[in-house]
């Protein structure tokens, strides 16, 4: 009986995800890339239960270090397929009906996309997470097929200076109304509307409660967090796929468009966040009980900051809304993590569009990702506070917590261990 094997299914996984958090946080460090060997490194010690020690160059011994925790620290040496290993029942959850949001996090240069998508024109060895997911995806779904159907369509947007472009349309791609339309057109048509004027009542009536009388109905769980026909951008080119390789084409094109918005891919790319937007649909064989799962697959902006002083007009313009948009991000994971009653999605158009996938069942794994290199240690040491941040987990904050007092105690002991073996060399 599929119902049951889903319900177990869903009890195991759930039971698994409560010991662990809806929100897990993997920290990777890039190695250094060629050329780059002789180059100190920031990074001091690396445990296996997600301890991390970074060092600042600038004061040496146990002054200029500092200690993080997270539920995973990849060193250096790690490979696409380590980092994959922990994120597979995340995207088993999905063709369960859950919605799963992954993201990499860091400075340019840090290895956000290699996580995500692997160098250019990557070998199967070299994909990274968003390959992986989708190929597991596909041969669990094929896997289930004699009990359960599944549709898959894919949604590629990018966000820059708070808009939202589709990155799937234009050569022909995209539908062209109204030459000819036929009675399913109109009927989907039909429905885009009434879904968006029951959307547009919701959300005045929210704008209302929430304005004259402080009420957050999201989190009151009255109103769903979920968008017209749960799509989060439902104007964006949803493409159906049947294999990897479908995505892949897509995701190509995808790119191509992200380039044509700029001179240089690789600034453009830096500074806006791609999100990847899988929708599955699935429909019990036996029963027709429907499933909806989401799952977002975002590379963020770098987020380095930027010397106010050195920049100006679009530039600044650029790194004011990276600001924005990463430290709405940031809240809304805390909000999160802190279960808060407030959770300010409608700061920022990437917490909008990421809102289905954050919060509520849904589950958060973030990546954060490091520059090896102590001369980026200011930069890296931004961003694992942000990281500790959105964790919940700061060191600092559980002091009072057993395991927070025992960790910090045994990573002070190694690093003043480090301090009398380095002593005696
Ligand atoms: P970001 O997207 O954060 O700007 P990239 O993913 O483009 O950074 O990585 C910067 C460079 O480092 C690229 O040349 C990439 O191939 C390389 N790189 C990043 N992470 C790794 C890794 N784990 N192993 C080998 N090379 C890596
Ligand atoms: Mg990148």
């Amino acid at each position: 009986n599929y119902n049951a094997v889903l319900a177990e299914n869903r009890k195991l996984f759930n039971e698994v995800q409560d010991l662990k958090g809806n929100i897990r946080v993997y920290c990777r460090i890039r190695p250094f890339l060629r050329g780059q060997t002789k180059k100190q490194s920031t990074v001091e010690y690396i445990g296996e239960n997600g301890e991390l020690i970074v060092a600042n160059p600038a004061k040496p011994g146990k002054e200029g270090q500092r200690m993080f925790k997270f539920n995973r620290v990849f060193g250096p040496a790690s490979t696409q397929a380590d980092v994959f290993s922990d994120t597979k029942p995340l995207i088993r959850s999905v063709l369960d009906g859950y919605n799963v949001c992954i993201f990499a996090y860091g400075q340019t240069g840090s290895g956000k996309t290699h996580t995500m998508s692997g160098p250019d024109g990557a070998s199967e060895e070299d994909w990274g997470v968003n390959y992986r997911a989708l190929n597991d995806l596909f041969t669990i779904s094929q896997n289930r097929r004699t009990s359960i159907t599944y549709e898959v369509g894919v949604q590629m947007v990018e966000i820059y200076n708070e808009q939202v472009r589709d990155l799937l349309t234009s050569d022909g791609s995209q539908k062209k109304y109204p030459f000819r339309l036929d009675i399913c057109d109109l009927i989907n048509i039909l429905c885009v509307i009434q879904s968006c004027v029951i959307y547009l009542i919701e959300e005045c009536s929210f704008l209302i409660l929430e304005q004259f009388f402080f009420l957050d109905l999201h989190t009151l769980g009255i109103m769903s967090t979920s968008q017209p026909n749960g799509l989060a951008v439902p104007d964006a080119t949803m493409q159906p796929v049947r294999a990897t390789s479908d995505v892949v084409e897509l995701m190509d094109v995808g790119l191509k468009n992200r380039a044509k918005g700029s001179t240089a891919l690789n600034e453009r790319s830096s500074r806006s966040h791609s999100v990847v937007t899988i929708h599955v649909r699935g429909k019990d064989l036996k029963t027709g009980v429907p499933l909806h799962g989401n799952l977002h697959l975002v590379d963020l902006a770098g987020s380095e900051r930027v010397d106010r002083s050195e920049v100006t007009g679009d530039r600044l313009k650029e790194a004011q809304h990276i600001n924005k948009s990463l430290s709405a991000l940031g809240d809304v994971i805390f909000a999160l993590a802190q279960k808060s009653t407030h959770v300010p999605y409608r700061n920022s158009k990437l917490t909008q569009v990421l809102q289905s996938s954050l919060g509520g069942q849904a589950k958060t794994l973030m990546f954060v990702q490091l520059n090896p290199d102590s001369n980026s240690f200011s930069e890296s040491l931004s961003t694992l506070k942000f990281a500790e941040r959105v964790s919940g987990v700061e060191l600092g904050a559980a002091k009072s917590s057993k395991e927070g007092r025992d960790v910090r105690e045994l990573m002070e002991q190694v690093a003043s261990l480090k301090d009398t073996i380095a002593k005696k060399d």
